[in-house]
């Protein structure tokens, strides 16, 4: 098969793969659409450590069933299906918990840290086990599955924080995460929401995705907008989608006391935070990891247009073109927020 492979940092390449085994319990899923995520192109260059070559990235992809492992029994040729990023153990602590995504030797598609090297979906195929398949409903595209994935880790951030109906909300960071959380905020009888970001564009998205005010910390003092539009208390919750110390303060900072700052980016290792705030104010820090159980309600929210997902799409395009789009992400090129690729 053909598979955008990343043969050392920096230097993807459109080449000949092998085709992936099916283990006994997996599928073989004939890729239709796969999304370039921001942990790809972060980890392009080496800077995260999580893509050690050579590797196929790839882990917001859906596609269709053309081979089915002996074990598999409740899955044929033809699903149309989207699967979730994590591999987990069925059999594992944390799983029998209802914490899947936090379980032991867990292992996300299309990344290579050390521990382990799992080839993801830039390729014409990817095996996964069938436990993490989802059905595709009717309504929902093959690329607007491939972007149920990151809706899911906004809807995973928006089920751990404290929402009640007309509470007023931050958003720190107004990327693909930030928007879906906006989305979701909405379609959860969310109050008043207001966007943050340094780029007034994506500002606009917000506004047209949900948000009620786009503030830009460039211009705005945050903290006094936010007082004034919230009695002068601040927010009730937050939500950090950077994850550098700057941005968990402007969240820290902007919300109420006893309010739940839920922290989603990590784009930093390390953040300084203002301790005596924190504990003075009962602030809860809320950290939210990936995805647990999301995705069937995420995929009926985008089949019913409760979550648009087109309107964070940039471009598609096809795989063999994989590199120069990595290369115009990694420039940050303005404008650019989604890109999906099709093999
Ligand atoms: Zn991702």
């Amino acid at each position: 098969m053909k598979a955008l492979v990343l043969e050392a940092y920096n230097q993807l390449v459109y080449k000949d793969f092998p085709d992936p085994d099916v283990a006994d319990d997996e599928v073989l899923v004939k890729v239709k659409a796969v999304g370039i995520c921001g942990s790809d192109v972060h980890g392009m260059d080496g800077s995260t450590g999580r893509r050690i070559p050579p590797i196929v990235m790839g882990h917001e992809a859906a596609g269709v069933i053309t081979e089915l492992g002996k074990n598999v029994k409740e899955w044929k040729e033809g699903d149309r299906v989207t699967f979730d990023s994590t591999i987990y153990k069925l059999d594992d602590w944390y799983t029998r918990k209802g914490m899947y995504n936090l379980s032991d030797g867990r292992m996300v598609l299309g990344v290579s840290p050390g521990e382990y090297r799992r080839h993801g979906a830039f390729a014409e195929y990817v095996n996964v086990p069938q436990h993490i398949l989802y059905r595709i409903p009717d309504e929902v595209t093959f690329t607007q599955a491939s972007m149920v994935e990151p809706v899911a880790v906004a809807a995973h951030a928006v089920k751990l924080t404290p929402l009640a109906q007309n509470d007023t909300a931050v958003v720190v960071g107004c990327g693909m995460i930030g928007l879906f959380v906006i989305q979701i905020l909405r379609a959860r009888a969310c109050g008043n929401i207001i966007a943050l970001d340094l780029d007034d564009d994506k500002l606009a998205l917000a506004r047209e995705l949900g948000a009620g005010v786009g503030l830009n910390p460039k211009r705005d003092d945050i903290r006094k907008e936010v007082e004034a539009l919230t009695d002068g208390r601040g927010a009730d919750l937050a939500f950090e989608v950077v994850g550098i110390s700057e941005t968990v303060n402007t969240a820290i900072d902007s919300v109420r006391r006893g309010a739940t700052v839920c922290l989603v980016g990590n784009l930093s290792p390390r953040a300084e935070i203002p301790l005596q705030a924190v504990v003075t104010q009962q602030i809860r820090l809320q950290g939210s990891c990936a995805i647990c159980g999301e995705y069937p309600n995420v995929l009926e929210m985008i089949a019913r247009k409760e979550v648009n997902v087109d309107a964070i799409l940039s471009a598609e395009a096809p795989l063999s073109e994989g590199a120069i789009w990595f290369q115009r992400l990694y420039n940050k090129e303005p404008g650019l927020i989604k890109v999906v690729l099709k093999p």
